[in-house]
């Protein structure tokens, strides 16, 4: 009987025998497992019981809420080939590059086992004669997570332990392409402590997530997914009074510098634009070249490096990357190659239809380089998502920052230079929300916090560390007088000064 993987709430996986589909191997094409699609219904059966954990989690001494996370961080190391298996069987990346994505999901964890420092508010004694004032963080209340297919372990671990540390409790709403790694990780917290009801999954599609948009008990949403469907989540978030973080698409460019140490930013290249088949926010997918010397450079390399890389099945760890996520994403990405070309790009590697033996059926694009593209260009301006890295050609560094600035994206950014000046303005002015000096993916830390500008975020504060401690909670500020004995106050009119 085929698995169906279901919800997990109140600690337990119920099965509302609601609608479901189907979860394919990427890599072989084949339907393996089915996803549960909650109804309405199910969804507030999971608030309900978020609902019922909030107020003795909310008591609960941040310290013992920490040491919930300390046990889960362990779970997670112990149990990592189980999840990076399973990533793989649903997603396809190669199993390196799925324990790259757990670990840094960990160290999101380790973060939040700070939280009674994260938590510790702000003092001030003496504001006015024997007066002191504090302003303290409380947790919201339950709060829901939505996430997308490419990092179905990471981006749930962007929110959750964050969330749940600081006192609320968590519906969590995965990707239903890829749906298995999220819940067994989910069913890990239990495991390590964490009381029933504190953290739910709800697996579904829109019926699901509209629920948890509507619902008045919900309180904050974070979202991460493609710019068209955060832009629906933040506006209708918004407008039924929720505070909302709402991440989405990209187009990151990088910058290659006539003075660029060449060789470097080939390897840096190759595995920013590939790694993972493209399916990274963070993925470079253009490369702007500054001066007709560096672009020749840089088309010569890259086509010479591109020629070692292997695509295919995710348990091969001799394998580059892997496939993309449905067949209907293939047809897109071979949409976008053929577009290229037909719109006047030279296509100097095709990878379309790359043969990967024994994996006939599945759904894989070989590294794909597209040379003389230019801004107008349907490539150029959509977010392909796949193993495609286009070069456009510029005369100067402030034609190339233009492009940038220009687009309708600004998540990741990189510039390739050994010009400590070049590369100053660059970070100081580029309008971009994370950027990288010879550094291809500059993915923050987790102690400090990860987003884009322009239309890739849609909100104020940022996913994780400093930022998502402060989305997760909301400040009180309490001023308080203890009056010497005998000294009373008399009456006052002015405002207090
Ligand atoms: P997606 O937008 O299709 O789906 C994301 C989530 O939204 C899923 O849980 C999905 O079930 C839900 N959803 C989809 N359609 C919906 C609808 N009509 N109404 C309500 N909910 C809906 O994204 P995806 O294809 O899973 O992920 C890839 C996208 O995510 C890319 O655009 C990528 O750039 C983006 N992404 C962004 C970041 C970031 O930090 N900015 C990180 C990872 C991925």
């Amino acid at each position: 009987m085929t698995q169906v993987i279901s919800h997990l709430i109140n600690g337990e996986i119920v099965n509302d025998n609601n609608r479901s589909q189907e979860v394919f191997n990427p890599a072989t094409g084949e339907a393996t497992k089915k996803v549960a699609l909650a109804s309405k219904q199910t969804v507030e059966q999971a608030i309900s019981a978020a609902q019922a954990a909030f107020p003795a989690w909310r008591n609960t001494p941040p310290i013992k809420r920490a040491r919930v996370m300390f046990r889960f961080k362990e779970l997670l190391e112990q149990n990592s080939d189980k999840i990076c298996q399973l990533i793989g069987e649903e997603h396809g990346k190669i199993s390196h590059d799925a324990a790259g994505e757990l670990q840094r999901g960990i160290e999101n964890v380790e973060y939040a086992c700070g939280a009674p420092e994260l938590l510790k508010g702000e003092h001030s004694k003496n504001v006015g004669p024997n007066i002191d004032s504090w302003s303290e963080f409380q947790p919201l209340g339950v709060v829901a997570g939505i996430t997308p297919f490419n990092f179905p372990a990471m981006v749930p671990m962007w929110m959750f332990p964050l969330a749940i540390v600081c006192g609320n409790t968590f519906i969590l709403k995965p990707s239903e392409r890829d749906p298995s790694s999220t819940l067994f990780i989910a069913q890990l917290l239990k495991e390590a402590g964490l009381p029933d009801g504190v953290m739910n999954v709800v697996n579904g599609d829109k019926e699901a997530v509209d629920t948890l948009l509507s619902d008045e008990r919900i309180k904050a949403v974070s979202f991460v997914g493609s710019t068209p469907i955060a832009e629906y989540i933040y506006a209708t978030a918004n407008a039924n009074g929720k505070r909302c973080q709402a991440l989405g698409g990209a187009k990151n460019h990088a910058i290659v510098m006539p003075d660029a140490d060449m060789d470097n930013a080939v390897n840096q290249l190759l595995g920013a634009a590939f790694g993972s088949s493209g399916e990274r926010c963070m993925a470079l997918s253009v490369a702007v070249t500054v001066g007709d010397e560096a672009g020749d450079a840089l088309v010569a390399k890259m086509t010479e490096g591109m020629k070692s890389l292997s695509v295919g099945e995710h348990s091969n760890a001799n394998n580059d990357f892997g496939p993309v996520i449905t067949k209907a994403h293939q047809e897109k990405v071979n949409g976008y190659i053929a577009s290229a070309a037909e719109q006047g790009a030279t296509l100097v590697v095709d990878g379309r239809n790359p043969t990967v033996e024994g994996f006939e059926n599945g759904y894989f694009v070989g590294a794909t380089l597209i040379d003389n593209v230019t801004s107008t260009m349907d490539s150029y301006q959509a977010e392909i998502f796949g193993p495609v890295l286009q070069v456009i050609r510029v005369k100067t560094m402030q034609e190339a920052m233009q492009l940038i600035n220009d687009h309708e994206y600004g998540n990741g950014t990189c510039i390739f230079t050994r010009d400590g000046e070049a590369a100053r303005y660059f970070s100081d002015n580029i309008q971009v929300g994370m950027v990288g000096i010879n550094v291809p993916l500059p993915v923050p830390v987790s102690y400090h916090s990860f987003g884009g500008w322009k239309r890739s975020l849609f909100g104020d504060l940022h996913a994780y560390g400093p930022d998502g401690v402060r989305f997760y909670t909301k400040r009180k500020t309490i001023t308080q007088r203890w009056p010497s004995s005998g000294v009373r106050e008399g009456v006052s009119f002015a405002f207090p000064s």
